[in-house]
């Protein structure tokens, strides 16, 4: 069982929940990193004392080392400075709980020193799911889904040894807080309307992903990554009430699921204590009181992210890590309340359009389709 953790992205929704997690299962923290929450970043590195605080914002980073000069904690600034802390040497496991593909170098780091990656970051796998899995399998480093429908499917497959006897994934989808409305009505959503998300709070980057369910379509893409399957063995249903986290459907037609509320806990915790499971202190799901479990097919119309995100995964190389980069961008113009909820997916098509598919990608392919993408959508927002 993990010892000792590393949590990039600390500051966050998964990395708040993540300190939580240690504390209950007494775990040595010994780093974490965030942007610019300079307070709360002082707050946990003086309730934990962890040997490294990385901020990723340069003037964030000078700000923290006046408050911290007192405790001899050292504070590292720079994006570079994320791999360090992924790298440290005594650390077992890394949760990366960073927002976008920063999260990529760093899990390369933490997989090429053979540590336990603790993967929230979604977006690593899906712009290089192939690099970062094959890094895997160098080192003997092993990758535990915290994503709840992942970790679902994780737990299911438990015991499975010969991956041909998974016939498909059943990835669920709560449908987001726009779910059964007209397109017309949901492309004039705001920003505030995509914040409010039914049954999870999460950042607000993967709480808008979830309004256009392009959230939906990178966990397929994560999914094929993870598991190595094809595109047509990973499905996906509307399930409103967000208590069968995914499936697995079985050669034999056996179908497991993972059920709970709605807590990321139970994931996060999983990817510390596995193969083990430890106590935990939430209620458990009341099946007596539980809402009647309901599943129905996505609305790929009214919510084409899905679909574009289905495209790029069937056309493979650089094709996700454009999705990827351009969803971005797209939604921190969205967050910024300069393009409409509509535009989103219309930027992010129009970069897969625009832009070269490479097939077997490096690296650098990769980080040079991740720059392109945002170019390509910077572009057509300011025209
Ligand atoms: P948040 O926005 O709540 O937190 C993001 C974290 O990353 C913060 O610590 C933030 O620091 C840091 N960060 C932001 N921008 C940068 C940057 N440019 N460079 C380095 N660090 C940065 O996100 P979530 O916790 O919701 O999500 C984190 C990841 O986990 C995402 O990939 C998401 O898809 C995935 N995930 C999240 C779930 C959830 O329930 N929240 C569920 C499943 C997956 P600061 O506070 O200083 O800005
Ligand atoms: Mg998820």
């Amino acid at each position: 069982m993990t010892k000792t953790i590393s949590i990039l992205g600390s500051t966050g929704s998964i990395g708040r929940q993540t300190l939580e997690v240690a504390e209950q299962l007494g775990l040595t923290v010994a780093a974490v990193t965030a942007h610019s929450s300079v307070a709360l970043a002082e707050e946990q590195a003086r309730r934990f004392r962890p040997r490294l605080v990385v901020m990723t914002g340069e003037a964030a980073a000078k700000d923290l080392k006046v408050r911290l000069a007192d405790t001899g904690i050292k504070v590292h600034g720079g994006v570079s400075a994320l791999s360090t802390a992924a790298a440290l040497p005594g650390v077992d496991t890394v949760v990366t709980a960073v927002v976008g593909m920063v999260g990529l170098k760093p899990t390369l780091a933490a997989l090429r020193e053979r540590k336990r990656v603790a993967l929230a970051n979604k977006e690593t796998l899906v712009c290089a799911g192939e690099l970062v899995m094959a890094a895997a399998e160098r080192s003997g480093a092993e990758i535990i889904p915290v994503d709840s429908e992942h970790s679902a499917i994780f737990q299911c497959v438990q015991g499975c040894t010969d991956r041909g006897e998974i016939r498909r994934l059943v990835l669920t989808c709560s449908g987001g807080p726009f779910y059964g409305l007209a397109a017309e009505e949901v492309n004039r959503k705001t920003r505030e309307d995509a914040l409010r998300h039914p049954n999870w709070r999460m950042g607000p980057k993967i709480t808008v992903d979830c309004a256009t369910l392009m959230n939906k379509g990178l966990e397929v893409i994560e999914a094929m990554r993870l598991y190595r399957l094809p595109l047509s063995r990973v499905s996906v249903v509307i399930h409103r009430q967000s208590i069968v986290h995914s499936l697995v459907e079985f050669r034999d037609g056996a179908l497991l699921a993972q059920l709970g509320t709605p807590d990321m806990r139970l994931p996060i915790r999983y990817a510390m204590t596995y193969p083990q499971r430890a106590e935990s202190r939430a209620e458990p799901l009341d099946l007596l009181s539980c809402p009647p479990l309901t599943f129905a097919e996505p609305d790929r119309g009214t919510f084409p992210c899905l679909r574009l995100a289905e495209v790029a995964a069937a056309k493979g190389g650089t094709a996700c890590a454009v999705l990827n980069a351009a969803n971005e961008e797209a939604v921190r113009l969205f967050l910024e309340d300069r393009i409409g909820f509509r535009d989103i997916f219309d930027l992010t098509a129009r970069a897969m359009t625009e832009l070269p598919v490479i097939r077997e990608p490096g690296l650098q392919d990769i980080l040079e389709a991740d720059a392109a993408a945002r170019e390509a959508v910077r572009k057509h927002f300011s025209n």
